[in-house]
């Protein structure tokens, strides 16, 4: 049949019309081979735009339409559903970007429009050869993996559980909490971090729709949306959860001490342990690695002690499989190692430690039972935070860790409460951009807290005065005043860079994301969709997007979780139609295709020697297409036909 293919294209308001010259990509796209019809609107993403798209589609009998838009990521779904109602196959529709592609990246209004022109025209050559595809409807797992017990993947797990849909939630430390269970006190508030998060994590435990996996990583991911089998290792705790009483007499006995993590290393656990004294669970892990038995044979005094017998040394690591619908990674965040900031000392100077270190530091559990003191045992005279030490700068990380403005104003109040310190902020300027926040900040400076607005250039125990001699002193330019300034001061607190946690690339991969330029996991759109990955199914909770507070964390939690939540309570699943086909005559049975298919959606069928691609598993990516050395892959809606008229299409 003729195609009779219609152009619309968009002012996207400014965002097009400014750079492109709209009218003229009108009249030029009428000149095309096959095009019937073309018109253009302000809007065409908009009720009024769609309804324009169908009624031409019904008035001028169109069998292909192109829209000249934003990017498909964007908005090929509601022009394909668009075409859908107006009775066309979804496939027979193509997108022309010619806004991130066009618009937005240039700067002369001819060249732009003259570049919008060519990209449609490219677009008509390829809907014309067009095919109808045809999508499947599979079901949908009722069960949500949700990766990493922080505060996150907390509340998602609980907001799915409470909807009644199952939800597997793996964490790989010892218990659940993440970084929020190190924190003392909160801003902007100063309500008590555990009180807040300790009920919760109970809940989580004690949730009929829960199954918590701790001390356990998640290992492979096969299948897709509604359908993925994930493989979770179970590491070997070597105590025996059923039997244990979690008493803690072995915590006690165990002679063996190790820096604790949960302490920052300010304090010592033992080689079996639990994480804290409030771990959910309770039960406590040996830690291999440090276990005197397994480096020398020799010990058990754990298990000497152990009334109801439940340690298991032949314990071993178990592979557990679980189906599930969808995927919510909540794996949060890491801060950047301050030993690799020579300049502001740390790990030269003792007494110059990280924000994290000082939550410890000040927390009634902590290694000083929430004193703040120096390694010396004495209280500090007069400390210096610094801000930004990491972020904002291009030698590091050049985005905003968007928390430390926040817990450094916090960390000065606690200072004042509890010191008789002087403290002295030292920051680029101050981001107080939550509820409360600003107020937070008015009421410090009513404290008596000392800010100097200019970033520390160093920190060092070289005195140039009596009063700078043993002790440290901060070097900053004070950009207020237009001069260098050096504080002398007893303790240096470091508001160091929040980061991607470091396994950011291997966990993306596992999962089919991608990370952003800044390293943390990629959304699928910034705004619209900040919950939702490139891989239809698997979403992301937290601060393993990017750095976020708690109520941040916990609303991107609940976000994340509605929308899985809907994909289970839908119960089934379009999925995509636009995947790679084989053609048996021509396959060669080499396997190529099989090693580089990202997906593993590639088998191969022995009797006839031929490749077989499971549609399901198949993304479209055209990896296969490409490296196939017999071509005798063909992918749907992007054939060999349609991507060279296209490519033709441009020197027409
Ligand atoms: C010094 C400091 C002070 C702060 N003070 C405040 C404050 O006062 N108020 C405030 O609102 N915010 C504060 N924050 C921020 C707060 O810590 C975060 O908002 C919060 O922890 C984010 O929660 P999350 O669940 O996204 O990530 P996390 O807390 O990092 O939790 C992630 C969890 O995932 C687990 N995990 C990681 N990788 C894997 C994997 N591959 N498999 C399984 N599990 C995995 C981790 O072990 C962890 O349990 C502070 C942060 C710092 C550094």
């Amino acid at each position: 049949m003729e195609a009779r293919v219609g152009v619309f294209v968009c002012h996207c308001g400014t965002n097009i019309a400014s750079m492109v010259d709209v009218g003229r990509v009108v009249e030029a796209a009428r000149s095309f081979p096959g095009v019937v019809h073309a018109e253009d609107y302000k809007f065409m993403c908009s009720d009024p735009g769609q309804a324009l798209i169908k009624d031409a589609i019904a008035r001028h009998q169109l069998n292909r339409v192109v829209v000249a838009a934003c990017s498909p990521r964007m908005h090929e779904p509601t022009f394909r559903k668009a075409c859908a109602e107006a009775g066309l196959n979804p496939y027979l529709f193509e997108m022309a970007n010619i806004r991130e592609h066009c618009s937005w990246v240039h700067e002369d209004r001819e060249a732009a429009t003259v570049k919008a022109i060519d990209i449609v025209r490219m677009a008509v050559a390829k809907a014309r050869l067009l095919e109808p595809l045809q999508t499947r409807a599979v079901k949908v797992e009722p069960k949500v993996l949700v990766v990493g017990g922080g505060v996150a993947g907390i509340q998602a797990a609980l907001n799915l559980a409470a909807a009644g849909i199952k939800v597997i939630m793996v964490e790989r430390r010892q218990s659940i909490g993440g970084r929020m269970a190190q924190l003392d006190k909160t801003f902007p508030t100063l309500d008590c971090s555990a009180c807040i998060l300790t009920p919760k994590m109970v809940q989580v435990a004690q949730h009929p729709n829960i199954t918590l996996y701790t001390y356990s990583e998640v290992e492979d991911v096969k299948g897709f949306v509604g359908n993925f089998e994930v493989t979770i290792r179970r590491k070997a705790t070597y105590v025996d959860p059923d039997v244990c009483t979690a008493c803690g007499v072995c915590l006690e006995k165990c002679p063996k001490k190790v820096p604790s993590e949960f302490d920052e290393g300010l304090a010592t656990r033992k080689a079996v342990y639990r994480l804290f004294p409030q771990a959910v669970p309770g039960k406590p892990v040996v830690d291999r690695a440090s276990c005197t038995y397994f480096v020398n044979g020799k010990c058990r005094v754990c298990e000497r002690f152990c009334e109801p017998k439940a340690f298991r040394w032949d314990d071993q690591d178990r592979l557990v499989k679980e189906r599930v619908g969808a995927i919510l990674v909540a794996t949060g965040y890491d801060l950047i190692d301050a030993s690799s900031l020579a300049q502001w000392g740390y790990g030269r100077y003792p007494d110059v430690i990280t924000g994290i270190e000082f939550e410890r530091l000040n927390n009634a559990t902590g290694p000083t039972g929430g004193k703040i003191l120096k390694k010396d045992g004495t209280e500090p005279q007069a400390v210096a935070i610094l801000h930004c030490v990491g972020s904002r700068d291009r030698n590091y990380k050049e985005y905003c860790s968007r928390i430390c403005c926040m817990y450094a104003l916090k960390f000065a109040h606690l200072l004042k409460e509890k010191t008789r310190a002087a403290v002295y902020n030292f920051y680029i300027d101050m981001r107080c951009f939550g509820k409360g926040y600003e107020e937070f900040y008015h009421r410090l400076l009513h404290e008596g807290v000392k800010f100097i607005r200019g970033k520390a250039a160093y920190v060092t125990d070289e005195a140039m005065s009596d009063e700078e001699r043993g002790r440290l002193v901060v070097v900053a330019e004070a950009t207020t005043l237009g001069q260098v300034v050096r504080v002398p001061v007893d303790m240096v607190i470091l508001a160091s860079a929040v980061t991607p946690q470091r396994d950011a690339l291997e966990v993306a991969r596992r999962f089919g994301m991608g990370l952003s330029p800044d390293g943390f996991f990629m959304e699928k759109h910034p705004k619209l969709e900040p919950f939702s990955t490139a891989t239809d199914g698997v979403f992301l909770a937290g601060a393993c997007q990017g750095p976020k507070d708690i109520p941040d964390a916990v609303a991107h939690g609940a976000a994340a979780a509605s929308t899985a939540m809907a994909l289970i309570a839908r119960g089934e699943v379009e999925v995509e139609a636009a995947t790679a086909e084989v053609n048996e005559e021509v396959c060669s049975g080499c396997k190529v295709c099989q090693d580089i298919c990202p997906y593993g959606a590639i088998g191969f069928d022995a009797d006839r020697r031929v490749a077989v691609i499971n549609a399901s598993l198949c993304k479209g990516c055209g990896t296969c297409v490409a490296t196939c050395p017999s071509s005798a892959i063909i992918g749907r809606h992007f054939t060999d036909a349609q991507v060279v008229a296209q490519i033709d299409a441009l020197f027409a």
